[in-house]
């Protein structure tokens, strides 16, 4: 092939690709299958790694997963992201109603569209393709969350459509599904980590992570709603959001063109009753003046727009009767207060229990005994108690106290910043339970077929104590659980001892280390190669190690000082599981020490991979594109231009391959 070819073909691929992410994600009507689709990312990936010149940082292979960034940027706003006037009274939205009419005196229309609680986000386009993306921050200066947002499918790297002005700007929310946030939540839960209130606190946590690779993970959408740039070839707010469609954007999933105040009343009362079973929160509704040559004259207060107003479902508030309070134990021991309530109709389902999150959140609710309590929903999803109906209090009724022993297995707890844990690692059966689903799972050790279920009666009926008894399970005893036939009894041992062949990392994340979860592990691993090597390291060590910190080095350092810890481990290597890296992985030295490498064109004395594996050797951290936080580009025969490009903006040290030969010699 020639260069010329090599070039159309990576074209075409990454179009091709590009159309299936958008096919997929926003019209939700794949034409390829997952197979044909991974099989165009990796030609490309390999195209793109053998002719670095044509890389390029919008390339749908840099979408998932990618670089991470250290601090957010802060960057002004070309146009000021103002908020919007609102209320919960219909008086006012027809006040502001005829004001319009007044102000216009025409014959105008209005954009009702539905308004989306999440986060708001500015995507800027040059030439079609997305340059830089950034939150709202003040409304004059934003944050710049480019890489994150180059992570959600939802937002189109490049612009399907046509006659728009070089340089245009798509503003929306970014937002997250009711069902992936209960996910995650779930998830949260099981690892024993704290949960999200809303999805709309998740999104914005999300957005402002360093690893736009969990970016990835969680599975943002955007909804965009305003499209701005001088000279644009539409005239109303309707049209821009046609536009907006045709260009690849979700738009608001229901918006009307609205000519009376009688359109408007029953698009809201249409809502307030369908946004239950809708799949993103929405808070109200959004009513804009769909012509924009008012626009100027209206002008602006200096929070919002004139021409815009929202109206604001009321938040549902109801009153119960607090039963009782329940302690819940997690993976990590961390112990969870639950208000079990009387049964109560919050909008659309039953509510029986809301969690009380920690010792500080009864203390500041002052919650006694029996209490009546308001029940609101926090962004829509979760049920929270709010406050206390003091004059329902009975007169003699006691505060609530936080227990100091735990529930399951009565081992007194200790407290850490503002939770209470449980530290006992064999008695307690709801924490050994999560613990070993979480030793079990897909980034641990991966054993397939042994899920919460199987591991309820394996606890339940006493087979299963520890994680070492994993191992020691037959066949023979499988079948004794209800629902194993043979054939399910013996894959379930097969995938128990194949488990053993799980590389180090894998293993250090299973074990289940508070704070180390799948990436602090991989880390740990590299770093000390062997788990005797991370048992012997001093805390000041681990906590120099770049992504790891004091906290992580202290969690670490405490596991291990657990003398039944540590004989766990023994008996697991006896097992045969892998407490070392192998050794072609190993490092042989650390005199990159933890520096960030992005590697580009040909070597002579290398391969790509194998310049690659040796910087790892040698204890550097390679990643794929240039960013702020690049130590090295380090350069081989024809690099990619835009990777040099970037590593001169950043003023990042340029390297050959005979100066990284000297560094490591
Ligand atoms: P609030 O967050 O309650 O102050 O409401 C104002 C915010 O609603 C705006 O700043 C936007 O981020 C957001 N919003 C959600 N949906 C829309 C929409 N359809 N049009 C304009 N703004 C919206």
């Amino acid at each position: 092939m020639t260069k010329e070819q090599v070039k159309k073909e990576i074209e075409q691929l990454r179009k091709e690709i590009n159309d299936a992410n958008y096919k997929y994600y926003v019209l939700a009507k794949p034409d390829i299958s997952d197979f044909e689709f991974d099989k165009k990312l990796e030609k490309l990936a390999k195209l793109e790694k053998e002719f670095p010149e044509f890389d390029d940082p919008n390339s749908p292979t840099h979408h998932v997963g990618g670089q991470a960034v250290s601090t957010f940027k802060e960057v002004k706003h070309k146009y000021p992201m103002l908020s919007l006037d609102k209320s919960y009274h219909l008086e006012d939205i027809k006040k502001w109603y005829d004001n319009i009419l007044n102000s216009t005196n025409d014959s105008v229309s209005f954009c009702v569209e539905l308004k989306y609680d999440g986060v708001s986000l500015s995507n800027q386009y040059l030439n079609k393709k997305l340059v830089q993306s950034l939150t709202r921050g003040n409304g004059i200066i934003g944050d710049d969350v480019t890489q994150n947002a180059k992570q959600i499918r939802t937002i189109p790297k490049e612009l399907k459509c046509q006659d728009l002005p070089n340089e245009i700007f798509a503003r929306g929310e970014v937002m997250i599904t009711k069902e992936q946030f209960q996910k995650i939540n779930t998830s949260q839960q099981q690892k024993g980590e704290n949960t999200y209130i809303s999805a709309r606190n998740l999104a914005a946590g999300t957005l402002k992570l360093l690893n736009p690779k969990i970016v990835t993970e969680r599975k943002l959408d955007f909804i965009a709603y305003y499209l701005l740039g001088e000279n644009l070839p539409i005239n109303t707010q309707y049209d821009a959001l046609k536009k907006l469609e045709s260009c690849g954007f979700f738009v608001p999933h229901a918006y009307i063109k609205a000519t009376n105040f009688k359109e408007i009343t029953n698009f809201i009362e249409e809502w307030e009753v369908k946004r239950f079973e809708f799949p993103y929160d929405t808070d109200g509704i959004v009513i804009k003046l769909n012509e924009f040559k008012y626009y100027n004259k209206l002008g602006y207060t200096a929070k919002a727009p004139r021409w815009a107003i929202a109206f604001k479902f009321p938040a549902t508030q109801k009153l119960t009767k607090l039963i009782d309070v329940k302690f819940q134990v997690g993976r990590t021991g961390k112990v969870t207060p639950v208000a079990i309530l009387e049964p109560v109709k919050l909008d659309d389902s039953i509510i029986q229990h809301a969690t009380l999150h920690n010792e500080d959140f009864i203390k500041k609710l002052d919650l006694h005994q029996n209490d009546y309590v308001f029940l609101e929903r926090a962004g829509g999803v979760i049920p929270q108690i709010v406050k206390v109906d003091l004059t329902k209090r009975k007169p003699n009724s006691k505060p609530i106290k936080f227990i100091d022993h735990c529930p399951v297995c009565n081992t007194p707890l200790i407290k850490i910043g503002a939770d209470y844990y449980c530290q006992d690692t064999t008695n307690c059966s709801p924490k050994l339970k999560s613990q070993l689903a979480h030793f079990a799972g897909r980034n641990a050790m991966d054993i397939k077929g042994l899920g919460l279920e199987t591991i309820n009666l394996l606890v339940d009926k006493d087979f299963v104590n520890n994680i070492l008894d994993i191992y020691n399970l037959t066949k023979e005893d499988l079948l004794k659980l209800e629902g194993f036939s043979d054939k399910s009894a013996q894959n379930l041992i097969k995938s128990i001892q194949k488990s053993k062949k799980q590389p180090f990392e894998k293993v250090l994340n299973a074990l289940g280390i508070r704070y180390v979860g799948e990436n602090t592990a991989k880390i740990l691993a590299n770093h000390f190669n062997s788990i005797d090597n991370l048992i012997n390291a001093k805390a000041e060590d681990i906590a120099s190690i770049k992504g790891i910190g004091s906290t992580i080095a202290k969690s670490v350092k405490s596991y291990f000082s657990d003398p039944k810890n540590i004989q766990m481990i023994e008996r697991l290597k006896e097992e045969g599981l892998q407490f070392k890296r192998k050794k072609e992985t190993q490092n042989l030295d650390n005199k990159l020490n933890g520096k960030h490498f992005v590697v580009s064109g040909k070597f002579k004395n290398f391969s790509r991979q194998g310049i690659k594996n040796s910087i790892q050797q040698h204890g550097g951290i390679v990643t794929e594109s240039v960013s702020k936080n690049t130590d090295y580009l380090l350069i081989g025969e024809k690099p990619g231009p835009s990777k040099m490009e970037k590593a001169k903006k950043y003023g990042i040290h340029i390297i050959d391959e005979n100066t990284y030969l000297k560094m490591i010699a």
